[in-house]
């Protein structure tokens, strides 16, 4: 039986549900974490860190947040996410479909390890567009003018010299959000993407093997703006802004928080 939302109408995102996907660090950690701040009744965080994933929304409240293990690339797994949040809650109005990886090797172009490749699209692109199709889906049939915002990343727009795999993942992103945003348009459902540039988190920590403030040494240089490192807030404030009311008007944007992205490194 769903609850009555709340209706705290200062707040952002009063009364919403939502699903972070990839919830459980990172970008997405911080994103479940600004959404409960501005009121959603209620943010399910789904990954497969199950022990994280909890001890995340069991910091951010019972009440407002819950973990749901879903291994993204696995439809049923989607499908039961979905299924167990209309179910319990009415409805979905944020789907924000985050969850990624990259791999450790270099993965150029003649050296491409393709079950790796594999992996990682499995993730990237096929975990991204189960996520996508099945939230629409849900919303299209509650008739709900939701929105749907995925991760993208600055490798989504340029080539680089490494990570063909992740490149190729990111760029495909872009296409999904696209192709999503005008064909939701209709029910009035908006689909955009974020693409931020490198940043530390879990995942380019180990990556780079280094830490955090190594990390965010390291990407100081692949930005140009002086005097602010980018960090998991700002991508999630960018989020916020997608799925808020201020940008009702907005549909198929990609927007980039790269602080005047250095191209060629
Ligand atoms: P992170 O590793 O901290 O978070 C990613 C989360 O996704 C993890 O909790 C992980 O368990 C989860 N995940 C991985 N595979 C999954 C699966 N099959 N099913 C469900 N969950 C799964 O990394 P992050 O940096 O916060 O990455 C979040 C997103 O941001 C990714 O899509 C990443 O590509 C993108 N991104 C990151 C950077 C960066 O520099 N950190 C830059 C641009 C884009």
């Amino acid at each position: 039986m769903a609850e009555t939302p709340s209706t705290n109408t200062s707040l952002k995102l009063s009364g919403k549900i939502a699903i972070v996907t990839g919830g459980a660090s990172g970008i997405g950690e911080t994103t479940a974490r600004v959404f409960a701040n501005e009121g959603t009744h209620v943010v399910v965080i789904a990954d497969i860190q199950d022990a994280l994933g909890e001890q995340v929304a069991a910091s951010i409240g019972d009440q407002r947040c819950i973990y749901v293990h879903c291994d993204v690339t696995d439809e049923d797994q989607v499908q039961s996410l979905i299924q167990s949040t209309v179910n319990t809650y009415g409805q979905i109005d944020i789907m924000f479909s985050n969850a990624g990886i990259i791999n450790s090797t270099n993965q150029t172009l003649m050296e491409l390890d393709m079950s790796k490749l594999d992996r990682l699209l499995a993730v990237n692109v096929r975990g991204m567009a189960l996520c996508v199709k099945h939230a629409a889906r849900a919303m299209v049939e509650q008739r709900v003018r939701g929105s749907i915002v995925c991760t993208g990343s600055t490798s989504g727009s340029h080539g680089g010299s490494r990570s063909t795999d992740y490149i190729m993942s990111k760029h495909a992103v872009l296409g999904l959000m696209r192709a999503a945003s005008v064909q939701l348009a209709t029910h009035g459902i908006r689909v955009n993407s974020v693409s931020p540039n490198g940043l530390a988190t879990p995942m380019t920590c180990k990556l780079l093997k280094m830490s955090e403030e190594n990390a965010q040494e390291v990407y100081k240089n692949v930005a140009r703006l002086e005097g602010v490192l980018l960090t998991p807030k700002h991508v999630a404030n960018a989020v916020l802004f997608l799925v808020s009311n201020e940008a009702e008007f907005i549909t198929g944007l990609d927007l980039r928080v790269d602080g005047g992205l250095v191209y060629g490194k």
